[in-house]
């Protein structure tokens, strides 16, 4: 579950960024939509528990987020947040397998090699754990991505613009890979993103219609209809 109140945040001296309250059941779907700029990254940032709001109250799956800093925020964060930043970050020098065993060593466990090779082998992906970085294409790059943030089991998968880089097809592909992998873990799942095709395959890939959040200026077509939440920012 997540439930903001107030949520403001800024950049230095920056005008703050002004989020509307969202309350959101647990395993539900959130597509936060939003031109570039418009707070979708900080957004997640926030409820990542990665920066600290200067005003409003945050809770994410049971957890008082302004009640958390420091290394129990890390300790927070690794055991309940899957991330899937908008750009893979992994080590070069570790085969696939081996980046993903840092997920643990990141929650302060030690290493549980059997569950990264279920995790690849339920994504499809399982001879991929020997490979480089440097050996994946995209679309391969995407599945041990969300691998890795599906990895601990987490209560809230935060995806940002996941489909970014990819044609229709393999953007379709993703989306419903999100969905399952959400399903599969009772998970809530948020998606970042400005790219309208999300919205098309998350209708074609879920019974119900997901919780909308759009940030900044109203989409124009849809100006006079959406019942989204709406911020300027
Ligand atoms: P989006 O993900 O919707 O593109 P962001 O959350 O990345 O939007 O950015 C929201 C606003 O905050 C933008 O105006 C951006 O320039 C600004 N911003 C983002 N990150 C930083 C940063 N590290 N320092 C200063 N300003 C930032
Ligand atoms: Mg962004």
């Amino acid at each position: 579950m997540i439930e903001t109140r107030q949520l403001q945040f800024a950049y230095g001296v920056g005008q703050p960024l002004v989020f509307p309250d969202v309350t959101v059941q647990q395993g539900a779907v959130l597509l936060l939509s939003g031109p570039s700029g418009s707070g979708k990254s900080t957004w997640l940032a926030l409820l990542a528990a990665l920066v600290k709001p200067q005003q409003g109250s945050m809770t994410v799956a049971g957890q008082d987020l302004t009640a958390l800093a420091g290394r129990s925020a890390d300790a927070w964060r690794a055991c309940n947040i899957g991330f899937l930043p908008q750009k893979l970050h992994l080590s070069a020098a570790l085969t696939v397998q081996h980046n993903l065993e840092l997920a643990f060593w990141a929650a302060g466990l030690p290493a549980d090699a059997q569950r990264v090779r279920q995790v690849l082998g339920q994504l499809g992906v399982a001879e991929l754990a020997r490979r480089l970085p440097s050996q994946l294409s995209g679309g391969q790059a995407q599945r041990v991505a969300l691998a890795r943030a599906v990895l601990m089991q987490p209560r809230l998968i935060l995806a940002d613009e996941p489909t970014a880089s990819l044609d229709d097809a393999a953007a379709q592909d993703a989306v419903q890979l999100l969905v399952q992998a959400a399903q599969q873990h009772q998970a809530t799942l948020v998606i970042a993103t400005h790219d309208a095709r999300v919205g098309q395959a998350l209708a074609s890939c879920m019974p119900v219609s997901p919780n909308l959040l759009h940030l900044g200026p109203a989409p124009r077509e849809a100006a006079s209809t959406t019942a989204a939440a709406r911020v300027q920012v």
